[in-house]
C-alpha cells in the first residue's frame, strides 16, 4: 500500500513568557492508503498538538520549528496559509472531540454541509442539495429532507458527531484525523460512531489518523499505533504486537492500567504513578525515568534514540540496546 502522509522529525514549540518550549519534538511516522494509525497517550502528551501541527491549525503562540509533512509530495509544514487551506477540509479532515464547539448553531446542519461543499468543490445547487442528502444518509441521519433544516442544538451529542462526520467527508479526503471523536460520548454511541468510521473507511478507503487516550478505542480501531509520551514517539508497532508485548515500559503501564472485564474487578487498578512533565519541567535523560519501574544510571542521563526493532516496530528505551545490555551483562560476570 502507499504511503499518503509521511511525518518525519516534527518539532512544534511555543512561545511562553519564559521564551520557547518544545511541545512536541521528533515525532516521526508514515501512513498508508486505507490504513488507520492510532496516536495514543495521557493527557498533556502532545498528541492533539500533533493532529494540529500537521493540518497547521496551532494556535498563534505555536509554530513548527524543523521537520517535515509529506503528502502528496507537498511539505505541509512549509505550505503557505492559503495552499494548506485549500487542502484543509478537501483532501484532509478533521474532526474533534465536541462538535458543538465546530459546528456554528445559527445555522441549520444542511446549510453547514452545504458550505463545505460550495468551498471546494463546482456543483450546481441540484447536485450540492443531493450530496447534501445522500451524506447524511452515509452517516445515519435519517429523514434527511426534514432533518437538514434542524440546528445543532437540536441534535443529540451523537447525531452531532455524525454531521461533523458528514461535513468531515463532504469532499471525500483521503485523510480524516480525528481527535477523541467519541470521547464526549456514552458508550453506547461511542461504539456506533466508531463503527460507522470503520465503514465508511472500508466504503471509501480514507485513511485515519485517531488521537486518543482510550486503548479500547486503539484495540477497535487502529491498524498500528504511534505510542507519545511528554511530545516524543516512544513506541510505534502494530496493534496486536503492542498489546501482546509491549516493547516500551510506558506502552506496559498503559496497558497495565486498563480495567479489565475478565478480572478481579476488586483487584487494584494499576495507574502509573507521577504524571506527564510540564513543558518547563523536562527531566534529563529518558523523560519517562522518573515514573519508570526500569530506569537505570543512563536512564536519568542520556535520552535514548528510537532503536528500531524487529517487525517494523520501534522503542525509545535503552533497553533496546543490544550493545548495552551486553556491556551491562559484561559488568555482572567481571564484578
Ligand atoms: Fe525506563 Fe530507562 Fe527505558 Fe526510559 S530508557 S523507559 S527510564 S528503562
Ligand atoms: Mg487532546
Amino acid at each position: 500500500k502507499s504511503t499518503i502522509l509521511s511525518v518525519d522529525g516534527l518539532k512544534t514549540v511555543f512561545q511562553t513568557r519564559h521564551g520557547y518550549v518544545d511541545a512536541i519534538n521528533d515525532i516521526t511516522f508514515t501512513i498508508s492508503q486505507g490504513e488507520t494509525v492510532a496516536i495514543v497517550g495521557e493527557s498533556g502528551s502532545g498528541k492533539s498538538v500533533t493532529a494540529l501541527s500537521i493540518m497547521k491549525l496551532l494556535e498563534s503562540s505555536g509554530q513548527i520549528a524543523s521537520g517535515q509533512v509529506l503528502f502528496n509530495d507537498m511539505n505541509l509544514a512549509e505550505l503557505s496559509d492559503r495552499k494548506i487551506r485549500d487542502i484543509r477540509g478537501k483532501q484532509i479532515a478533521m474532526i474533534f472531540q465536541d462538535p458543538m464547539s465546530c459546528l456554528d448553531p445559527l445555522y441549520t446542519i444542511g446549510d453547514q454541509i452545504m458550505e463545505i461543499l460550495k468551498i471546494h468543490e463546482d456543483l450546481t445547487p441540484a447536485e450540492a442539495d443531493n450530496r447534501v442528502l445522500e451524506l447524511l444518509k452515509l452517516v445515519g441521519i435519517p429523514d434527511g429532507e426534514t432533518r437538514r433544516n434542524s440546528y445543532p442544538h437540536e441534535l443529540s451529542g451523537g447525531q452531532r458527531q455524525r454531521v461533523m462526520i458528514a461535513i468531515a467527508l463532504a469532499c471525500r479526503p483521503n485523510l480524516l484525523i480525528a481527535d477523541e471523536p467519541t470521547t464526549a460520548l456514552d458508550v453506547t454511541v461511542q461504539a456506533q460512531i466508531l463503527g460507522l468510521l470503520k465503514q465508511l473507511q472500508a466504503d471509501f478507503g480514507t485513511s485515519i489518523i485517531l488521537v486518543t487516550h482510550d486503548l479500547g478505542v486503539v484495540a477497535e480501531m487502529a491498524d498500528r499505533v504511534i505510542v507519545v509520551y511528554s511530545g516524543t514517539v516512544v513506541e510505534q508497532s502494530g496493534v496486536h504486537e503492542l498489546f501482546s508485548k509491549p516493547e516500551h515500559p510506558y506502552t506496559e503501564a498503559l496497558i497495565r492500567s486498563i480495567p479489565r472485564a475478565d478480572t478481579d474487578r476488586t483487584a487494584p487498578l494499576h495507574i502509573i504513578r507521577g504524571s506527564v512533565p510540564g513543558l518547563h519541567e523536562m527531566p534529563s535523560g529518558c523523560r519517562f525515568h522518573p515514573r519508570c519501574d526500569y530506569a537505570t544510571e543512563i536512564c536519568t542521563q542520556q535520552e535514548p534514540p528510537l532503536f528500531h526493532l524487529e517487525s517494523d516496530r520501534s522503542s525509545r528505551c535503552w533497553m533496546k540496546d543490544g550493545s548495552l545490555a551486553k556491556e551491562f551483562q559484561h559488568r555482572l560476570n567481571t564484578d
